[in-house]
């Protein structure tokens, strides 16, 4: 038995999994494999359909908003989005409080002016910066939702006037949030949404073509709006398999009940962090994100023995990154209460050893 905590691609239901493996073999009894139909015939066209309905209902996506489901992962929004919405003379407004966001503002000063309104850079972007306003002359204000390496996460939605840009990669799907108040989210697929290789995108009706801007074609979100996902072959596994997730997740109750789960299970690991006289949180504590929990030992000397001992019990994914060093263990939907019950007692099991 295997505690699976990784960072991402993360960890999909187990009746996820046994549907997609039977899908490769015989997708919906016809006989072909799901990895050898057309992504023009009627049964993709049908999975397409109901992946984007599951979306839609889950977050309660509104009429205003399209949705298209693209290749090429997070990280080709980084530079789609200011190619799509950033004229070359126009500025951009990002917040930085992460690697991930750093990559965002690296790209987007490819394409117009940039002005990082705010950043957590000095303090190991350990928090989200606060108390800033954002102007109102800008092109877009793009932020990170959930910074996955740190471990700091922020659940309000930005006031700001201007068209609101989020990458929401970490905690799509993990929380309601208010779709209505953004022009573009984007999330690569591999946490909450499904496997590798998919990138969902909801795209607010009339932002799009009012750069001047000659996009390639296959970076216009115009593009891939207009051909519903179609303009080339799409990721056709990828979406299967998050229309079984979703599906999965809707069975559940949907993302306000996943929500509830999320906050219990993120709640009892902090606490185990906060009272065990071995570990220490690295996040701030109102910044702490539920979906990533980064920790490091207080004897750093400690942390290869802790290591062996829970990968000893099945434990597996929680090395910190590679920036940050510590623990890092990811609570995505798909890891349930029982398995963060178990990390804890671990925890306290290595402890009592030690102590
Ligand atoms: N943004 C965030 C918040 C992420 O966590 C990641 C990947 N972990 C990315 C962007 C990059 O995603 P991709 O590898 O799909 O390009």
């Amino acid at each position: 038995m295997k505690y699976n905590f990784g960072a991402g691609p993360g960890k999909l239901a187990k009746e996820v999994l046994a549907e997609a493996a039977e899908a490769v073999q015989n997708f919906n009894n016809t006989g072909l494999s799901i990895l050898e139909i057309s992504h023009r015939s009627e049964d993709f066209i049908e999975v397409l359909n109901e992946t984007e309905q599951l979306a839609r209902q889950l977050l309660a996506v509104p009429d205003t908003h399209d949705i298209i489901f693209l290749q090429g992962g997070a990280s080709s929004h980084f530079a789609m989005v200011p190619m799509n919405l950033l004229p070359d003379d126009g500025t951009a407004i990002y917040l930085d409080t992460g690697m991930w966001s750093s990559k965002a503002i690296a790209e987007a000063k490819k394409f117009g002016k940039v002005s990082v309104i705010a950043s957590s850079v000095n303090a190991d972007y350990s928090f989200y910066p606060k108390g800033f306003t954002v102007p109102k002359d800008a092109a877009y204000y793009h932020f990170t939702s959930n910074n996955t390496i740190y471990g700091t996460g922020t659940f309000e939605t930005p006031q700001v006037d201007i068209p609101l840009v989020c990458d929401m990669s970490s905690d799509i799907f993990s929380r309601d949030i208010d779709v209505s108040a953004y022009s573009l989210i984007y999330a690569g697929a591999q946490k909450n949404i499904g496997p590798a290789g998919m990138t969902l995108v909801i795209v607010k009706k009339g932002i799009l073509g009012r750069t001047g801007r000659d996009i390639p074609t296959i970076f216009d979100y115009g593009v891939h709006v207009a051909h519903r996902s179609l303009y080339n072959t799409p990721a056709v596994y990828a979406i299967y398999v998050t229309m079984l997730n979703l599906r999965w997740l809707a069975a559940k109750g949907g993302v306000s009940v996943i929500e509830q789960e999320n906050i219990r299970k993120a709640a009892l690991l902090y606490q185990e962090i906060d009272d065990n006289p071995l570990f220490s949180g690295t996040a701030r504590k109102e910044d702490r994100s539920r979906m990533n929990v980064t920790f490091v030992m207080n004897a750093k000397d400690l942390e290869y023995e802790f290591s062996t001992f829970a990968s000893q019990r099945g434990i597996v994914g929680i090395a910190g990154h590679r920036h940050v060093g510590g623990f890092r263990t990811s609570l995505y939907n798909a890891v349930d209460l029982k398995a963060v019950e178990f990390l804890v007692e671990t925890m306290r099991e290595f402890t009592r050893i030690k102590q």
